[in-house]
């Protein structure tokens, strides 16, 4: 890790892309913070600006870059004495130095293995320096890190693994995060301890791939369980080595984390999601992990084996059906979500509907839909991109007015239902105050969610805080994006 003095001023983060991103940009803030900077409310203020970007579909790429545009027009604006400017992430892990070829007014560029040199890189540009790149991969094969959070927090995300091995055809990210690597369980387990320590209650374990998390540690505590199947035969790390459901359990039992109430993860393959991780989703009374949220978000992409295959996935709809059927037996009330990419190369209108037969089936809470889009390096980009974009769009646009009717159903089945939520923070809807004739001198909107990851926006009639409170909620009406609740009227709520 790169050393630097003490420093001033203020910085500025923007975040694109997915939750490893998100986690990144805390990291960024905690380092920064650590070192004596200050974090802005808003890019005007800042002296540094970081924007941490994604690859993972064109549109985030451009998003990025239109981004860095509009702050060097603000730069410009200030007559060139404004913020130096850095882009991070995997961006700046893809991109390299040909981003200061696309934006030379650029001052830094750091990818997702150089995160923690940021305090040294922006020291060298705040002392004149320019075009200063940290993008090298980190060729090693172990991987440890503490988590950082900035401030009081009642959640935290805390990587895990890194890379994936699984070179789906369509995906940029085994280039720009590399190939698979794992923490040991015991350096999660204390990493987790110490934000248990500081008030965390709920942490998100991330990774490309935190089901195959694992391969290559060797499981010298002899835990349980040793090996891993699922309907497809063997999988993930081999037997000897640590896998995710030991670390789930180990989480679930150390005394040092009794206090934690809520392990989520993200993101899963169908190849890794094993019997023995299925099993952690059981009561605890069946062998089940007491504090594993009964939520999964396992990434399906399409509900025809044919693109299936063409994607690479390596997994077919028939196993992936009985993966979630088996779920839903041990956990009955899981929120499943999912991903799916419509267009593909070859994708035929029949494959389309298979895709839509599939949300039938499995009366998903939440689809992340996306129209396929080309990544240059991938081998799909080498395949005919064959479906127009108006059928793209068509498709899409289709896909979610179908998710929304089977979610909105969904949702409203939970009306009158006690639910407990965490409070993420103050809801941007505060317009519901109004619409409830209630005094918006006193009340708020707060936003929260619940165990198996359903979005509530509570009507709080009090002024007080809630921010980061575990509380039992009566829903009181539903939309298909989200369940609303209420202290209004005469509901208990308990914390
Ligand atoms: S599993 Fe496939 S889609 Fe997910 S990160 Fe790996 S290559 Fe990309």
């Amino acid at each position: 890790m790169g050393s630097a003095p003490p420093m001033s001023g203020k910085f500025f983060i923007k975040t694109f892309g997915c939750q490893m991103n998100v986690a990144d940009s805390e990291r960024m803030t905690a380092l920064l913070a650590d070192k004596g900077m200050e974090q802005a409310q808003a890019a005007e203020d800042a002296s540094v600006i970081i924007i941490n970007g994604c690859t993972v579909r064109e549109k985030a790429v451009h998003k990025a870059l239109s981004q860095l545009g509009s702050y060097n027009f603000m730069r410009k604006r200030k007559g060139g004495k404004g913020p130096v400017i850095g882009v991070g992430g995997c961006v700046g892990q893809l991109d390299k130095e040909n981003l200061f070829k696309r934006a030379p007014y650029l001052d830094f560029v750091f990818g997702t293995d150089t995160i923690d040199n940021l305090p040294e890189i922006v020291h060298r540009v705040e002392n004149g320096e320019r075009h200063v790149i940290y993008a090298d991969f980190d060729k090693s094969m172990d991987y440890s890190t503490e988590t950082k959070i900035h401030g009081l927090k009642a959640q935290a995300f805390v990587n895990i693994m890194k890379g994936c091995d699984k070179y789906c055809t369509y995906c940029i990210v085994p280039f720009t995060r590399g190939k698979e690597k794992s923490r040991t369980i015991d350096e999660v387990v204390s990493d987790v301890a110490q934000l248990v320590a500081k008030g965390v209650r709920e942490v998100t374990l991330l990774g490309q791939n935190v089901n195959s998390f694992g391969k290559g540690n060797s499981n010298t505590a002899n835990r349980e369980p040793a090996e891993l199947n699922n309907v497809i035969g063997k999988v993930g790390p081999r037997a000897g080595e640590e896998n995710f459901p030991q670390l789930l359990r180990a989480l679930d039992t150390d005394p040092r984390c009794a206090e934690l109430k809520r392990i989520r993860f993200t993101s899963s393959h169908p190849l890794d999601f094993s019997d023995e991780l299925i099993a952690c989703y059981a009561k605890p009374e069946n062998g089940g992990v007491a504090r594993l949220s009964p939520h999964l978000h396992l990434p399906v992409q399409s509900g025809s084996d044919a693109v299936l295959q063409k994607m690479g996935r390596h997994h077919n709809i028939e196993s992936y059906i009985a993966q979630m059927d088996r779920l839903r037996e041990l956990c009955p009330d899981v929120g499943i979500s999912t991903d799916i990419i419509v267009g593909f190369p070859t994708e035929t209108e029949e494959d389309f509907q298979q895709t839509l037969k599939l949300l039938d089936r499995l009366q998903y809470d939440n689809v992340y839909a996306f129209a396929y889009s080309s990544r240059p390096g991938t081998r799909a980009s080498k395949m005919q991109d064959d479906v127009s974009a108006s059928v793209k769009n068509e498709r899409l646009n289709h896909l979610l007015q179908y998710q929304n009717v089977i979610a909105e159903k969904l949702y409203v089945g939970r009306v009158g239902k006690v639910m407990e939520i965490l409070v993420e923070g103050e809801s941007k809807n505060q317009h519901m105050i109004d619409k409830n004739g209630i005094d918006p001198q006193t009340a708020r909107v707060w936003t929260g969610k619940t165990g198996c990851n359903r979005v509530v926006n509570l009507i709080s009639r009090s002024p007080r805080n809630l921010l980061g409170k575990f509380l039992d909620v009566k829903i009181t009406a539903a939309t298909c994006l989200s369940l609303h609740a209420e202290e209004s009227l005469g509901q208990e709520i308990l914390e």
